[in-house]
């Protein structure tokens, strides 16, 4: 699929994209819009973006704080009603630069990230919505909450540093089906009464929106394939 998507322009992807999720949506009995498209715009540059806007695209993600604050203010004075969702990895010396950007943070997932997030937070006078990101695959190099940990961190978060937390994100393996990943997020989600279930990517958006996604994070299938090495 993203290979093949890659030779259209990217208004074209997105109604291609739009029109899979609907489907999904209407396969499963879900209201329609109920899985929203965050376009993962890692390593695309401002015009192709700017492709993506003028195609009535507001919710996008973003990995990389200092690339995010290079591309984004301009493009938001331009389109104020932009959603701007950090996926990747997070460094605590960062928060404060997260918090000022991102609307919404998915990669909340350990307790120095929640304090220096919080501090963020106070000093800032504004706390995105946030998410906490679940290594459902336990895979040691890739981020993500030991789901063992998952309801002390909660627990913790709340607590001990007043945050607010939303939902659950995941990134399966690499190599396995993801849809058990995605089931067992869901299920850790309403255990906890989260509202937010970020996963599904380019290759199983359709699959995590049967098992209840809320956000789907699709890159390469809107702008096409990025420069290698892609981040974890
Ligand atoms: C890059 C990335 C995506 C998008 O991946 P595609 O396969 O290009 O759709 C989604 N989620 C995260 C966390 C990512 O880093």
């Amino acid at each position: 699929m993203t290979e093949s998507m890659g030779d259209h322009d990217v208004a074209d992807n997105l109604a291609l994209i739009r029109q899979a999720i609907a489907r999904a949506e209407a396969d499963c009995d879900r209201p329609p819009g109920g899985a929203a498209l965050i376009a993962v715009s890692k390593t695309v540059e401002a015009v192709r973006i700017e492709d993506a806007l003028k195609a009535g695209q507001r919710l996008f993600g973003e990995n990389y704080v200092q690339e995010s604050q290079a591309k984004w203010p301009e493009l938001r004075e331009r389109w104020p009603d932009v959603e701007l969702h950090l996926i990747g990895p997070l460094q605590s010396n960062k928060a404060g630069e997260a918090i000022a950007l991102f609307d919404v943070i998915h990669s909340l997932d350990r307790p120095s990230l929640a304090k220096a997030l919080a501090k963020a937070v106070q000093r800032a006078g504004r706390q995105p919505a946030l998410l906490c990101q679940v290594n459902t695959g336990r895979e040691p190099q890739k981020g993500g909450i030991d789901p063992d940990a998952l309801p002390g961190f909660l627990e913790e978060c709340r607590t001990s540093f007043g945050l607010a937390i939303s939902g659950l994100m995941c990134i399966p393996p690499f190599d396995e089906p993801p849809s058990p990943h995605f089931a067992w997020l869901a299920s850790l989600a309403a255990d906890h009464g989260l509202a937010l279930l970020s996963m599904g990517m380019s290759a199983d958006f359709e699959a995590a929106i049967q098992l209840g996604a809320t956000h789907v994070r699709v890159g390469s299938a809107i702008f096409g394939s990025r420069p290698q090495p892609a981040a974890a």
